[in-house]
């Protein structure tokens, strides 16, 4: 008697949500994974690039999760490589350091000046006492947190260099899952009491690994390699095919240094993919409504440059004690109107073991954009060289100092909450009724999920694969303390 074939699951993506789904399933079910991987590289956004010896991320990337699940995974996957780091970030404005979040001391006072202070107090206390009873945009939700004044001051232009659009025409729900219960009275409490604090904005430590959250990812996908499970790099899905309404039956996979086509049938199908383009790849038989809300779904694309320093120009004048008395900051929101430059990260105080040389600095710039953008043409010398000249007018560097740069795109880091994001729920209706099919992590849910609610998203789905449960709400219950209006 023939065994009957292992059942198989085709994973879109090797990112957190991807690889954890492997994981899941290896260690789980009987089922056997075979990711695809559109780059040559592990991890996603959560990747780590070894330039040269010297380490960067896509963004710093802390891990901290307020799931347990999720802090022992970690711990357990990279025992004796996670470190615990404090957290310390600032924001530049006018050529200043001031606390993030903003905290009312003495530095504050003496930084904004009076009359501005004076004018932040008002407005803050004009809200407290008439709020806007209808928050429609994201300008909304932080004027009735910490009042116009503070919104304009520190808020309003790093919003939109962010998104790359006045916060009046981005919806609150960015602010909702990014700021979740922050607000002045918990800024004031928590600059009195110190207090252990779990609220997104204000985590004070979190673990990273020595060398980046790659080491974390790429440890997983050795586990899966040796567990049985496939990996291929360098695999695009194009298509996915279905005979009927409620079942996917067959993946397209583009191999990309030969282009030839392989198709793959399987019985489970988990897609990492940007929503945009997973729509793209179901063909001609979905409905025009949910081809029009897919093609209006909009991303924010980012670069970094990383940049190798012999010193900043900067000086660390905390009393913090640090490594060649580099300022102790993990990054720096750049609120300097005069810059595109959004935010800065420093890796040495990351992780020394990012670094090379431990007498250089090692720093991350980091720019929003949308590909095709002025920005995201640029060539890379000419990119390099412009945010170079951005860090030496606010006087954090000198250009002299300057050792060696990279220049690293990434596409879709953002999916954003405005575009066709309000009617999303006509995509997940449609896409919920494949019964084999998952939608988990960032992109694949279009939602602005850190690593720890990619990871649960894809273990969610595993479990319900073995619980035989078809709803998948609980997958999209992920990461929504506060109700989503989708689901209202
Ligand atoms: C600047 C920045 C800072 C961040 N900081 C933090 C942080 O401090 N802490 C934290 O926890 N999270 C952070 N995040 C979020 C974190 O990066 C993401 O949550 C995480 O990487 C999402 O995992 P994912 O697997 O869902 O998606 P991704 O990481 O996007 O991985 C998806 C993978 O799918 C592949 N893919 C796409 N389409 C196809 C296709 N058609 N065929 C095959 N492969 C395909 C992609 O190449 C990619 O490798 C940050 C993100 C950014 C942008």
């Amino acid at each position: 008697m023939t065994m009957p074939d292992k059942k198989t699951a085709i994973i879109i993506g090797a990112g957190p949500a991807g690889l954890t789904a492997a994981y899941e399933l290896l260690n789980k079910t009987d089922i056997k994974p075979i990711i695809y991987e559109m780059t040559e590289d592990i991890g996603g956004i959560s990747k780590t690039i070894n330039y040269k010896g010297n380490r960067i991320d896509i963004g710093g990337h802390r891990f901290f999760s307020k799931s347990n699940r999720v802090m022992h995974r970690w711990q357990n996957m990279l025992p004796s490589q996670m470190l615990t780091r404090t957290r310390l970030s600032r924001i530049f404005f006018l050529r200043k350091l001031f606390d993030y979040p903003v905290s009312l001391n003495l530095n504050t006072f003496s930084n904004l000046g009076f009359m501005r202070i004076i004018k932040i107090c008002l407005s803050y206390i004009k809200t407290r006492f008439s709020p806007i009873k209808d928050e429609v945009s994201l300008e909304d939700f932080f004027i009735n947190r910490f009042g116009k004044e503070l919104y304009l001051t520190f808020f309003k232009d790093y919003t939109e260099k962010v998104w790359g659009i006045p916060c009046n025409k981005i919806g609150p729900e960015w602010g909702v899952q990014r700021i979740k219960g922050l607000s002045i009275s918990k800024v004031l409490l928590h600059a009195v009491k110190k207090q252990k604090n779990t609220e997104t904005s204000l985590i004070g430590q979190f673990l990273y690994p020595k060398l980046g959250p790659g080491q974390m990812w790429e440890q997983v996908a050795r586990i899966i390699k040796e567990k049985g499970g496939k990996i291929y790099l360098k695999h695009k899905v194009i298509g996915l095919k279905h005979h009927d309404d409620n079942k996917i039956v067959e993946a397209v996979v583009k191999e990309k240094t030969t282009n030839e086509l392989i198709t793959k049938t399987a019985d489970y199908f988990f897609s990492t993919m940007p929503v945009k383009e997973l729509i793209q790849s179901l063909g001609d038989g979905v409905p025009q409504e949910v081809q029009q809300v897919a093609q209006g779904l909009i991303y924010r694309d980012f670069i970094t440059v990383g940049l190798l320093l012999r010193k900043l120009k900067i000086k660390n004048k905390t009393g913090i004690k640090t490594i060649n008395n580099i300022i102790p900051d993990n990054w720096i929101y750049i609120q300097e109107r005069d810059v595109k430059l959004g935010r800065i990260q420093i890796f040495n105080n990351w992780s020394p073991y990012m670094v090379k040389d431990k007498n250089t600095v090692w720093i991350g710039l980091e720019y929003f954009c949308n590909e095709g953008d002025e920005l995201w043409n640029k060539d890379d010398e000419s990119f390099a060289k412009f945010a170079i000249d951005e860090l030496a007018k606010i006087d954090i560097i000198e250009k002299e100092d300057v050792l060696d740069s990279i220049v690293i795109r990434m596409p879709k880091t953002y999916p954003a909450y405005f575009g066709t994001y309000d009617k999303f729920y006509i995509i997940r209706d449609f896409t919920d009724k494949f019964e084999n099919l998952f939608l988990i992590g960032r992109n694949g849910m279009h939602r602005y999920n850190n690593q720890d609610h990619s990871m649960l998203t894809a273990m969610t789905a595993v479990e319900n694969i073995i619980n035989n449960i078809k709803s998948k709400h609980n997958i999209w219950a992920v990461n929504t303390e506060d109700e989503y209006h989708e689901d209202k």
